[in-house]
């Protein structure tokens, strides 16, 4: 019996968990496991929960006193609903979270047992930086970092797995030179700048804003596969994603997977995450199939992004535990299987006001849809003079597979409005002189009336564009399954933040002239409209035609990861961060190497897997197959059935055919290998891991999927598609 015969028993055989419901109701359960302001109000002194509500709200300091009071009312608290631990909770730029356990359990000087948890160790702590990768910032800089308290994200409490709980503490990762290692701080600095440039523009609307919050709704997708059939795919377990393996007889053509109904097995997971979801304040809405056979997708309502982004992060943590449960194992990665879709994290991006506008929503007010349109149109110039930078933030080993890869995103920036919104910017531009006019004239003459009425009847969804504009929000859809969506969102909140300043600046300027502002404001949006127009696409962004079209508009249409990630240390780049504060040269360039060196590692890792499996599993498996076949033929041979062993020959001949290329190609590979790690310059290692490296990835696979329709269904000793897609 081969490891994989056994794997699919074990997981054929395997049963829904059946859970019992909580006793509670939803509305009960949400957030009880975090610390939230409802617990502060009830625990901590009215002075103190004033200062702390206010550091969440405007991101003020916290004096000791206060951080003390914190500090003891959360230590009660995790106590008393079961924790033993706490630590503080961060995302280093690996791209998962990170946490070091230190336990609330102490001596005191006379050697007596005592719980203990201070403000300094809720406010700052100092995990081993070394561990962690840090792009040369500690080799120049400081040795050390530390991690800091966010008290915008409440903190809550994670199952250890051995019955007992761990306090977490979301934090930022800081090196002692103030260098953000982490993707948190600079996130924190890009939407408070984008508070500040949004708040200045909706000054010129509403006077009563003072505050502007970026929201972020997550829609993650994902695949699920048996835990003894991942276990049996080696691939999977070095590498997140399959680097062989021939597509099943039925792929997603028929999608009938999507919207069709859940297995209940896949059913009892999901039901158990979303519990526990819920106990975190994570407001998990939506479930349903995706449109490949195995693949899912979880949506949260949107929340504010620093929460949004923690939230993401702490749900993909803990899909991974609940999933343990359940024998499943969960794939983030961007393309875990070749032929049928990979897994994207979808943004849903736009900004609201602390009076409860959503600045993306037009309204029945034709005079607010010149706010409406002011914000849309920045977005679309900061889109459109940034392309390249949006493209860096979602480079990675795992989306080079997705993006351009003729399915999902192509790799080219462009912005989908829908065919009316265009059409009515398009007018807009087009209407000659415009002139003040008494009441809501002015707005009906630029035809900004319309608006509500053509995005209610706009249901075209264009599922091909990177960048769409969704009626009220923008969904970036280019970011992959497996990312930090702090990643993307630095960077669109530091773009879009940058050109509201601009715009500010252009419009005092006209002011200042005696132009009457919404004139100014007409002509300044028709200007920017002209500029970044390029930028817009409504067709088909699969397509080659677009390919085509793209490069005679002049788009960047950047395909690979280490060319895609060069962009952060361009001169434009560096500008751009440094002008609105978010990252310095320094920690750009930290940022380059660090998303280098994780794409190099990856590549390489996958290299070692294909040889590996290409020469131990598949080359030996055939050899001994080819054995069994010889030995047929002989029979027939010695029974003189000449005509009868021919055919069988021939097999043996098919076989050797492709035994021979895949080592050459292997031993070909290796050496390829070989040079790019003798390269001392990180790009240029990139450079030749991309182009020649990989470029052995699909020969080789190409071969072996051959092989897998060769040898005979019992011998074979990897986990095939139809099995790892369809057992659930
Ligand atoms: P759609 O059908 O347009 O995809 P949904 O209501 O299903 O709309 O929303 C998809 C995601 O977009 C959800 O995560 C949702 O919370 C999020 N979303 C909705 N409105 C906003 C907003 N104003 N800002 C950010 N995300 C939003
Ligand atoms: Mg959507």
């Amino acid at each position: 019996m081969t490891f994989r015969s056994k794997a699919i028993e074990v997981a054929q055989s395997r049963l829904a968990l059946h859970l019992a419901p909580p006793p509670e109701k939803i509305t009960e359960l949400y957030g009880i496991n975090t610390f939230n302001e409802e617990v502060m109000r009830g625990l901590l002194s009215p002075e103190a929960y004033i200062k702390i509500s206010n550091a969440i709200r405007s991101g003020s300091n916290i004096d000791r006193e206060v951080a003390e009071e914190v500090a003891t009312a959360m230590k009660s608290w995790a106590i008393s609903k079961g924790a033993t631990h706490y630590t503080h909770w961060f995302q280093p730029l690996t791209g998962t979270t990170a946490e070091k356990h230190d336990a609330f359990f102490d001596l005191s000087s006379n050697g007596k047992a005592l719980e203990k948890f201070k403000g300094s160790a809720l406010v700052q702590q100092e995990p081993d930086a070394s561990s962690f990768p840090s792009g040369g910032l500690r080799a120049t800089f400081e040795a050390r970092g530390y991690t800091g308290w966010d008290p915008s994200s409440p903190a809550f409490l994670m199952d250890n797995g051995a019955g007992g709980k761990t306090l977490c503490i979301p934090s930022v990762f800081i090196s002692y030179t103030g260098e953000a290692l982490d993707y948190k701080a600079p996130l924190l600095r890009a939407i408070n700048m984008l508070d500040k440039a949004a708040t200045a523009v909706c000054q010129y609307f509403n006077r009563d804003v003072s505050k502007v919050t970026a929201t972020l709704g997550v829609e993650q997708e994902y695949f699920l596969v048996d835990k003894a059939l991942y276990y049996a795919r080696p691939d999977l377990v070095m590498s997140s994603r399959t680097v062989f393996g021939h597509s099943p007889a039925r792929g997603q053509q028929l999608e009938d997977h999507y919207f069709g109904s859940i297995s209940p097995r896949v059913n009892a997971f999901m039901v158990d995450f979303e519990f526990e979801a819920l106990k975190l304040g994570i407001p998990v809405r939506t479930r349903h199939n995706e449109v490949a056979p195995g693949q899912f997708e979880c949506a949260p309502t949107f929340e504010e992004i620093n929460l949004a982004v923690d939230h993401n992060a702490l749900l993909m943590d803990l899909m991974q535990k609940i999933a343990e449960k359940h024998n499943f194992k969960v794939l983030f990665h961007e393309k875990p299987f070749a032929g049928i879709n990979g897994s994207g994290k979808h943004n849903n991006w736009s900004m609201s006001t602390d009076t409860g506008i959503n600045l993306l929503a037009p309204t029945t007010k034709p005079k607010e849809n010149l706010r409406f349109l002011t914000f849309l149109v920045n977005v679309i110039k900061a889109v459109h003079d940034h392309a390249d930078l949006l493209r860096a933030s979602i480079a990675s080993a795992g989306n080079e597979h997705r993006l351009g890869a003729n399915e999902a995103p192509p790799a080219i920036v462009s912005v989908f409005l829908g065919a009316d919104l265009t059409k009515m910017l398009e007018e807009l531009v087009s209407r000659g002189e415009i002139t003040v006019e008494k009441g809501e004239n002015f707005y009906y003459k630029l035809g900004i009336n319309r608006i509500p009425n053509l995005l209610r009847d706009n249901t075209d969804r264009n599922r091909t564009s990177p960048f769409a504009f969704t009626g009220n929000k923008f969904e970036y859809r280019a970011v992959g399954g497996s990312a930090n969506s702090a990643s993307p969102m630095i960077v669109l909140n530091s773009i879009v933040a940058k050109q509201l300043l601009a715009f500010k600046k252009e419009l005092d300027e006209r002011l200042s002239r005696g132009e009457e502002k919404k004139i100014a404001v007409v002509e300044i949006l028709k200007q920017y409209y002209l500029d970044s127009k390029k930028i817009l696409f409504e067709g088909n962004g699969y397509s080659e035609e677009w390919v085509q079209e793209a490069a005679s508009r002049g788009l960047s249409n950047i395909a690979t990861t280490y060319e895609a990630l060069r962009e952060y240390v361009s001169p434009a780049a560096i500008e751009t961060f440094e002008s609105i504060e978010v990252l310095t040269r320094r920690e750009l360039h930290a940022r380059y190497e660090i998303e280098l060196e994780n794409y190099i590692k990856r590549i390489q890792i996958e290299s070692r897997v294909i040889g590996d499996l290409a020469l131990n599993h598949v080359v030996s498996t055939c050899v001994k197959y080819q054995f069994k076949l010889a030995q047929t033929a002989r029979s027939l041979t010695d029974l003189e059935m000449v005509d009868e062993a021919a055919p069988i020959k021939e097999i043996i001949k098919d076989i050797s055919d492709h035994v021979v290329v895949i080592k050459r190609l292997v031993y070909e590979m290796v050496e390829s290998r070989k040079r790019a790690n003798n390269i001392p310059d990180s790009t240029e290692r990139a450079r030749l891991y991309t182009e020649e490296v990989k470029d052995y990835f699909d020969k080789i696979r190409y071969h072996v999927d051959k092989l897998e329709l060769l040898i005979d269904d019992e011998d074979w000793p990897l986990v095939k598609y139809r099995e790892m897609l369809f057992i659930k």
